[in-house]
């Protein structure tokens, strides 16, 4: 069925077909729609409705068994009036352009909302990573880098590690690029990408960073809503990056981690599940499934359970019109980037589940990102503590910014964090206008 939207003169005019459950629209439509708040000057809208560019690149590699792979990349720029484009790099097998186009406008507001001096992008490769031997997974980032060579760099657009990519990874992105450049830039090029090994440039905190920060905004913001952190029940999708540090970190403040799904299954305990033994199973037998100290349970009974916090941390839309009728909770705290479909969002609200916005939630990850981008230029080294101080003191205040915009605007948390964003966008593109 089609259906219209209220933005349809701006999607009309960039002559975008209008999905309501497509993640590049939900995006776009979430941005629009705070920026009503803001009376925002149409032409920042339309600017802000489309990436500046999508790149899109095929390469082949030589596989293992001697036979040639083509592969598609994408990496999308989506603003970069802040600062330089920023955000992270995916590889999975379901990647497409407007998953990473919806992505990149993200970052932009992200990195507005937190302060940082970034814009937003991100990047795809169309692979599974699980499917290829180390040495594949090698070349092919040193391929997928080289196709993109023109289009990074350390002062025009750094990514960093997403789902399906880690430190390794970083490592040999840098290293192609720092071989492809000027010899005499080798220390300056290696600030290309973030998320790096410690030993290569990295940070310390990096991999924890965006669980942590998801952890400092549940501190700051949950008890607020009348729970308390000691005893908090809560359910996590996802026990990767994001969702094994979240639980590890919440674990001293005494909240009951009682169930968690991810690719390999759905696991419950009534007293909570010793997260520590859950992230060494999880390292050993790459999933949650058939750890002993907790019940399997169907996916059905994973939504359907009773708790005070629910916490997407796994992949996009996956709380959508029926998983979200099912969710029992009070809070939902988006780590996962766009959790909820539009259906599944409108199903919550009304509900009655306060939401914690993902644009703030998750955005630890690329704050301390800067912070390594800023230690790499400066060839400096921060200790973890000052790395902890930091990042606590970007989330708090953003978490100000958004309390503040919510009672002064009156409305709610995910609006008031996108106008703080939009404003600050806003701003820049008033003392900079528009070239030429
Ligand atoms: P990850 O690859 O480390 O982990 C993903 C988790 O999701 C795994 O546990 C996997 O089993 C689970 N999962 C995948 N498909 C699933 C399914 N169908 N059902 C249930 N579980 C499923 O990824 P990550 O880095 O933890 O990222 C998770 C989310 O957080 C993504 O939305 C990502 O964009 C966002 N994010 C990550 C960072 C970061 O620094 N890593 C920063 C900001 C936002």
């Amino acid at each position: 069925m089609a259906m219209n939207s209220t933005f349809e003169p701006i999607f009309s005019q960039l002559e975008l077909a209008y999905e309501p459950e497509n993640i590049y629209f939900q995006t776009i439509t979430s941005m629009l729609q705070a920026s009503e708040y803001l009376e925002y000057p149409q032409r920042l809208q339309l600017i802000l409705a489309q990436p500046q560019n999508e790149i899109m690149v095929h390469f082949p590699v030589k596989m293992d068994d001697g036979k040639v792979r083509l592969f598609k990349g994408y990496r999308v720029q989506h603003n970069n009036v802040v600062g330089p484009y920023k955000g992270g790099i995916r590889y999975h097998p379901q990647v497409s352009l407007d998953h990473i186009k919806a992505l990149a406008a993200i970052m932009t507001i992200k990195c507005a909302l937190v302060g940082l001096p970034f814009g937003g992008a991100k990047g795809g490769l169309k692979v599974d990573p699980s499917a290829l031997s180390e040495g594949e997974l090698m070349r092919c980032t040193r391929r997928f880098t080289s196709a993109l060579k023109n289009n990074i760099g350390p002062e025009y657009d750094i990514p960093a590690p997403d789902v399906g990519t880690n430190a390794n990874i970083m490592a040999w992105m840098a290293d192609t690029y720092i071989n492809l450049g000027d010899s005499h830039q080798r220390l300056r090029n290696q600030s290309v990408v973030t998320g790096k090994p410690l030993e290569f440039g990295g940070s310390q905190g990096r991999e924890k960073a965006t669980g942590q920060g998801v952890v400092f905004i549940i501190a700051e913001l949950v008890p607020e809503m009348g729970i308390t952190l000691k005893g908090m029940s809560y359910s996590l999708i996802g026990f990767g990056n994001v969702g094994s540090w979240t639980a590890r970190l919440l674990a001293p403040y005494g909240s009951l981690c009682k169930c968690v799904m991810d690719a390999t299954g759905a696991i419950f305990n009534q007293q909570g599940i010793n997260v520590e033994a859950l992230a060494e199973h999880v390292k050993a037998n790459g999933g949650v499934a058939g750890y002993p100290g907790a019940e399997a349970i169907s996916q059905k009974e994973f939504y359907s359970m009773e708790v005070d916090v629910f916490i997407p941390a796994a992949m996009e839309q996956m709380i959508n019109e029926d998983t979200a009728k099912k969710i029992n909770c009070k809070v939902l705290v988006e780590a996962a980037n766009t959790p909820c479909t539009p259906s599944g969002e409108r199903v919550l609200e009304k509900k009655g589940v306060k939401v914690l916005p993902a644009i703030l939630c998750n955005a630890g990850g690329v704050t301390v990102s800067y912070f390594e981008w800023k230690q790499n230029r400066q060839a400096e080294t921060w200790t973890a503590e000052e790395v902890d101080r930091q990042l606590k003191r970007h989330m708090i205040e953003a978490s100000n910014r958004v309390k503040q915009t919510a009672k002064k605007l009156k409305c709610d948390f995910k609006n008031a964090a996108y106008c703080v964003a939009l404003e600050h966008i806003r701003n820049v593109y008033y003392i900079r206008d528009i070239f030429p």
